[in-house]
């Protein structure tokens, strides 16, 4: 907690984008203007605060955005911000413009960085979860993830359709380095046979054996989600184990690659950016220091940015339990 009062307040989009993030923007430029703050905007994420890209927002400037993806601040990843001679630079410019408070939407990289800034400099800072992937703890969902789940329903129900004609069995490969939420979800919501996520250790004889015996009984259309991080390297390498073991089996891949990034973002997101954002101004005027906005169980929640880097989302082995259950 820090006594002084913000009264120039920063907004940057960082890392990875996502759908909402706009939402979050704009909510946090029109919460801070109804309080009287002057609220800037650095573009390009912390590359553009090292650049000194920063401008001044009016209400009006965030006006038609609420309904877009991508993010109108852009957003990128800055090697110089690792040094301190980068993080100072940045600090010189925040402070040339008489900015006295960050936020800053991004994932977990981005709130290392912010963490690293507010320590050492007197400009506090409140992080904003923006990754589709949603592996940051301290908040049930993050913005994006929900518009990208439901971008990869989508395009696996279209899939489905075609696996079921042609009695197929497809591999649908879909974001997530670190983390598999979007597998799972996508794959729970689209009735797949199995899902590959890098949390959960997947016996993938078992995997063999179960669509053998489904072969047996002639099922023969089935999907398999993997997160592109799964322990066996994403759906390519899943594919060619698969083709190996079961080489009279019609099997396809698609990789769905950065459509799930894009689109405009779902109620749910637009939601969840919104009270976030306007949450995020009040955090900063009440004197908060380093901490992260969430969500849990539908109330507000904050966690410090040490704890919210540090630790991951648990994903309960029920979950694959009840996929083997449902999908045989
Ligand atoms: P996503 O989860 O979508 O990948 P992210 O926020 O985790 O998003 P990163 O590329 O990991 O994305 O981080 C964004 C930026 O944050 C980096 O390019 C860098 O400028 C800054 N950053 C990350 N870690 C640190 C750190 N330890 N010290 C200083 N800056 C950092």
């Amino acid at each position: 907690m820090t006594d002084k009062k913000v009264t120039r307040i920063g907004v940057l989009t960082s890392g990875g984008d996502a759908p909402g993030m706009n939402a979050a923007v704009r909510a946090v430029v029109r919460t801070g203007i109804y309080h009287g703050l002057e609220v800037f905007a650095v573009m390009r994420g912390y590359q553009g605060m090292i650049e000194n890209d920063i401008v001044k927002m009016e209400s009006r400037s965030v006006a038609n955005i609420i309904q877009r993806g991508g993010t109108i601040l852009k957003t990128a990843r800055s090697k110089e911000f690792f040094t301190p001679e980068g993080r100072k630079k940045a600090y010189e410019n925040l402070k040339s413009h008489g900015i006295d408070g960050l936020i800053v939407i991004g994932g977990d990289g981005s709130f290392n960085g912010a963490l690293k800034f507010s320590q050492e400099f007197d400009i506090p800072c409140i992080g904003l979860p923006g990754t589709i992937d949603k592996d940051i703890a301290g908040s049930d969902f993050t913005i994006g993830f929900d518009t990208a789940v439901n971008t990869a329903i989508s395009a696996i129900d279209k899939i489905r359709d075609t696996a079921d004609a042609h009695d197929r069995l497809f591999i649908i490969e879909v974001m997530g380095r670190d983390a598999g939420y979007i597998a799972l979800h996508s794959g729970v919501a689209t009735g797949a046979e199995h899902v590959l996520i890098p949390e959960h250790k997947t016996d993938i004889d078992e995997v063999i054996n179960s669509l053998q015996e489904k072969e047996k009984r002639k099922k023969l259309m089935n999907l398999i989600v993997v997160a592109e991080g799964d322990e066996f390297g994403g759906g390519e390498q899943v594919t060619k184990y698969i083709k190996e073991k079961l080489p009279n089996a019609d099997i396809k891949i698609t990789v769905l690659g950065h459509i799930q990034r894009g689109g405009s973002p779902t109620c749910a997101d637009r939601i969840l950016a919104s009270r976030m954002g306007y949450h995020a101004v009040l955090c900063l005027m009440e004197g908060r220091n380093n901490v992260m906005v969430g969500i849990v169980n539908d109330q507000m929640h904050y966690t410090p940015l040490v704890k919210a880097v540090k630790a991951k989302q648990q994903i309960d082995e029920d979950w694959f339990d009840m996929i083997k259950i449902l999908a045989s």
